[in-house]
């Protein structure tokens, strides 16, 4: 899962990002609102973590700018205690949720996981190819009857190409994806966690789900 964080309050930023990276998702990180509505429309997220008192533009005005466009991502607003009014207009303008501060951060991951479940629906958390089957929910992973133990970076690799079975994604695109930005693109990771994931999801190499093509990238076979 790859999230955007937009909080300007530095303590609050660090520590919503150490939390969703022990979460095992991708968290990229902005304290200025013109960024976070940048960000918002070119890349993209699973879920946005949006406070709304930003330098730039504020929250709500990325809110109401992406839902104008179409964009459907998943938003939780962050707000301060007692302000009714902004919570009010958050879900008006199309915040799937809102999290007042302080908050727990247990609390924020289960809101995000909920908000990301609603948004794709329930017959979207199972992932299937022949006898591969994902739990997008539960996280759990089988082959056949077998369970297969990925770490938490596998299984957004796995994911993240099973999704859009035959799109070819490149490494970088790919690096970006499952490991954020803040990555060298200059190193053989990607390949090296293919490698690692056909041993577990294909030992016997027979099924061929994850294919090379050759000088891009990688896809999931469709
Ligand atoms: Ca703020």
């Amino acid at each position: 899962m790859r999230v955007l964080v937009a909080e300007d309050e530095r303590k609050i930023a660090a520590f919503i990002r150490k939390a969703l990276k022990e979460e095992g998702f991708t968290v990229d990180v902005t304290g200025n609102g013109d960024e976070a509505f940048l960000m918002a429309t070119t890349q993209s997220y699973d879920a946005i973590v949006l406070d709304i008192m930003l330098p730039g533009r504020d929250g709500l005005s990325i809110l109401r700018h992406l839902r104008e466009r179409h964009n459907t991502v998943p938003v939780l607003i962050l707000t301060a205690r007692g302000e009714l009014d902004e919570r009010l207009e958050g879900l008006s303008v199309g915040a799937d949720d809102y999290i007042t501060k302080p908050f727990f951060v247990e609390e924020l991951i289960a809101r995000i996981h909920a908000v990301v479940r609603r948004a794709s629906g329930d017959k979207l958390s199972l992932l299937q190819a022949g006898d591969l089957v994902v739990d997008l929910v539960t996280r759990e992973v089988k082959v056949g009857d077998a369970a297969v133990d990925l770490t938490a970076r596998e299984f957004n690799l796995l994911t993240y190409l099973m999704r859009s079975p035959g799109r070819v994604y490149p490494r970088t695109q790919i690096i970006e994806h499952v490991w954020g930005f803040d990555f060298d693109p200059g190193t053989n990771l990607v390949d090296v966690y293919i490698q690692r994931l056909r041993k577990k999801i294909d030992p016997e190499g027979g099924r061929g789900f994850l294919e090379t093509v050759r000088g891009v990238g990688y896809r999931f076979k469709a």
